[in-house]
């Protein structure tokens, strides 16, 4: 380790000039910063009149445009397929191998990435081969490598009951492969260490049903106290954090006592769990990008049945009422999208302006995907702010997002995407670097070919 940090420290310093400052602390925006960088990290950030720049120096001018730290989505599928590309997504789970999903999780992840998000927290996925880890780590390993280009990926290993939430992702008469899931706290323990030997950072599991899925109550628990401890202990075992699905004030208690670190979803609540959850300092991420009407529209165009079209619907007005009293609490949120089928993979910065239409102070949302989301998934000593010794994950953005959030989400407005201190997309004037050129509508049906 002692070389790595050697190494990083060498290289030419690099200049970045941006226009305003958003730092992913939540202070005011700084005029004319300048960020110095030294190989792949930020080394000092101060302003054009107190830093001089070496005539002879690198310097990227973004002096119009608004710096922020990269933006982290700590809640998606990437390898679920995509909402344009097939007719109907259950048929589909039969037709699709997980290789092409494996194909999809890289390309959602280049799509995310050219949109500015440069950490990605994917929390798994099954297929009809079984779970999806090894195919996940996979991609984010080959990105680590420089193989591909892509953002930082986290990746999720589910861990549940057999019946689970999660379980019923898959249609409930195809028939299970391999160890998918798992009863007892030592069977759990097993599968929790299976998918942390297949290489996942994080444990992903459900305490209760879900609303995405057929013929399932949302209020139904999915494990018993002594299953969900026995998962969240291994995971700590393993120096690894646990991530649970809860929809029920039981589920988000449960998931308190086993000590998880971070609750996905929570859509129902009551005062006193809200407030224990504040207490407890645990983030959360509410997911409401797939909560809309759009979204819902989405779901009916491909396929999805009735009863999970109203359940979506039913569960709406709670999402959003829960979201606004976590807010007022002081719940810590984290921007989670849980994009998967829908809305449409690339507008995750949508969830912002969800955000900020439920009251949201634009400067908190952009935290929720900055600042506290590093801090969430305790990546906060590198990542989430522009300040000396972090990582230079930077974007640029054409717009002011405190005054217009939903700037965010128009490709063209999203100028430069830096990780490590390497540029990826640039697509100032006269300049034309994508991650990835497609655009959705250029996705062919699968199941009509
Ligand atoms: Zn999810």
């Amino acid at each position: 380790m002692q070389g790595m940090k050697a190494l990083e420290e060498k290289g030419a310093l690099k200049f970045i000039k941006g226009g305003t400052l958003i730092d992913g602390k939540g202070g005011r925006p700084v005029k004319d910063p300048v960020v110095v960088m030294q190989g792949r990290r930020i080394k000092k950030v101060g302003t054009q009149d107190k830093i001089k720049i070496p005539r002879d120096a690198q310097v990227i001018d973004a002096a119009r445009y608004t710096l922020m730290p990269g933006m982290m989505d700590l809640h998606i599928h990437t390898s679920m397929f995509n909402c344009v590309t097939f007719h109907n997504h259950r048929v589909a789970q039969f037709e699709i191998m997980p290789h092409l999903q494996q194909m999809y999780a890289l390309f959602h992840a280049q799509l995310c990435f050219d949109m500015g998000f440069t950490t990605l927290r994917d929390l798994g996925m099954n297929s009809n081969r079984g779970l999806l880890t090894n195919e996940l780590c996979a991609v984010r390993d080959a990105i680590d490598a420089g193989i591909m280009e892509g953002p930082r990926m986290l990746i999720g290993g589910f861990t549940t009951i057999t019946g689970s939430h999660l379980d019923l992702i898959q249609p409930r008469a195809m028939p299970r492969h391999g160890f998918n899931t798992a009863d007892g706290p030592w069977e759990l323990r097993k599968l929790a260490r299976t998918n942390l030997l297949a290489g996942c950072d994080v444990i992903k599991t459900c305490a209760s049903g879900g609303g995405g899925t057929d013929k399932e109550e949302p209020d139904i628990r999915n494990m018993t106290q002594e299953e969900l401890d026995a998962i969240v202990d291994e995971a700590h075992a393993f120096h690894k954090s646990a991530s649970v699905h809860c929809f029920t004030t039981q589920a988000q208690r449960m998931a308190l006592k086993a000590g998880a670190d971070t609750i996905e979803h929570m859509v129902f609540h009551d005062d006193e769990t809200i407030d224990l959850i504040a207490e407890a300092g645990i983030p959360v991420t509410p997911t409401l990008s797939h909560r809309t009407d759009h979204a819902i529209q989405l779901r009916r165009e491909h396929g999805t049945a009735e009863f999970v079209l109203r359940k979506m619907k039913y569960l709406q007005p709670f999402c959003f009422e829960t979201f606004q009293k976590m807010y007022k609490a002081g719940v810590r949120i984290a921007m989670g999208t849980d994009m998967g089928f829908e809305p449409d993979m690339g507008s995750n910065a949508g969830e912002l302006e969800i955000y900020v239409k439920l009251g949201m102070k634009p400067m908190d949302a952009i935290l929720t995907a900055t600042g506290n989301a590093a801090r969430a998934i305790k990546l906060g000593g590198d990542l989430g702010t522009i300040e000396g010794g972090k990582l230079a994950d930077i974007i640029a953005v054409d717009g002011d997002p405190l005054k217009d959030i939903a700037c965010l989400q128009k490709k063209q407005n999203i100028k430069l995407v830096m990780k490590e201190g390497r540029i990826y997309a640039d697509r100032r004037p006269g300049r034309n670097k994508n991650v990835v050129n497609a655009t959705s509508g250029d996705w062919k049906i699968i199941d009509y070919l």
